[in-house]
């Protein structure tokens, strides 16, 4: 029932290695894929959804072997991505119309209550006989995935479709991928960590091209509790503490930066123990990843 990722690698023509023996198993379900801006995430969501080979590696959806025979995983795949066209002129009733006719619901009723049942889940009914031109992003993005299932996939993929979006139209958006069915691996890449938080039940985070961690969210949580601490000190203090602990963030405060510190003991100093957030392991796994350099911040 699940998709398989083994030793995928790619490097481009230009030299740059965007994945490095990958490898990865995806249950049903929802996977998040977390990683900074450049860590590799298109390219692993465009090479699972057959549109780039990659160099070297396998990928196994159930039974089928995806790389040899791309078009069975295609007529499986719902994909959305980053960025995409829709003729701004046409009504999203009409656009999905067109879209379900490529996925093959020849059937006039057949496609006009598939299309009216689409436009209920992704909550454009009522707009349905807008042009898509005038509709805001969280809507061209709702209309993506409707799109996306138009075609009942059993693999959906969607990448980072939360970028831009405002908190309501960003829950609204992940409410409705975690109401899609059980069955269907879904996969989500975001550099967004609370995108991830909730929502998913397995997650990885990677980063120049590896996956650095993969797992439940709540158990790379648990690898962490218990090694991160806490401090508010004046901002022109901030620069000595980083020189003296290993800080995994940093975040200002009302002219105050909070740091946050990744130690197995109790680093003294006036840190204060907190319960780990998933941006602590994210922030900690980014860190070591790169020899210890601290992320922007946060
Ligand atoms: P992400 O989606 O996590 O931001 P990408 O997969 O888009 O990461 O990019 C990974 C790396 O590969 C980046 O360094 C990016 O500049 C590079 N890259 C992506 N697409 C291409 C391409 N078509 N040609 C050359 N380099 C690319």
């Amino acid at each position: 029932m699940s998709l398989h990722i083994d030793g995928l690698s790619k490097t481009y023509p230009n030299g740059v290695r965007a994945l490095r023996d990958i490898s990865l198993t995806i249950a049903p379900g929802m996977f998040g894929l977390l990683g900074p801006n450049g860590a590799g995430k298109s390219t692993l969501m465009r090479t699972i959804a057959t549109l780039q080979p990659p160099d070297a590696g396998s990928i196994r959806f159930r039974d089928l072997d995806v790389l040899r025979e791309p078009a069975r995983l295609r007529a499986q795949l719902g994909y959305l991505p980053q960025e995409f066209g829709l003729y701004p002129n046409m009504p999203a009733e009409a656009v999905l119309d067109h879209f379900a006719s490529l996925k093959g619901v020849t059937h006039r009723g057949e496609r006009k209550a598939l299309v009216e049942r689409l436009l209920q889940q992704v909550n454009l009914y009522e707009v349905r006989k807008k042009s898509v031109g005038g509709y805001s992003g969280g809507m061209k993005q709702r209309l993506g995935i409707a799109i996306a299932l138009a075609g009942a996939p059993q693999l959906l993929i969607v990448d980072e479709p939360t970028a831009g979006l405002d908190p309501t139209e960003r829950n609204r958006f992940l409410n409705l991928l975690a109401d899609i069915g059980e069955e269907v691996v879904v996969i989500l890449s975001t550099h967004i960590v609370e995108d991830v938080r909730e929502l998913c039940a397995q997650m990885a985070i990677i980063n120049q091209g590896t996956v650095v961690v993969q797992g439940a969210p709540q158990r790379i949580l648990d690898e962490v509790r218990g090694r991160i601490w806490r401090r508010t000190v004046p901002r022109a203090q901030a620069e000595a503490y980083k020189a003296r602990h290993q800080v995994i963030s940093t975040r200002l405060a009302a002219g105050s930066t909070v740091l946050h510190v990744y130690s197995e003991a109790d680093p003294g100093d006036g840190f204060e123990a907190v319960e780990p957030a998933l941006e602590d392991v994210y922030f900690h796994r980014l860190a070591a990843a790169s020899g210890g350099r601290v992320p922007a911040e946060a």
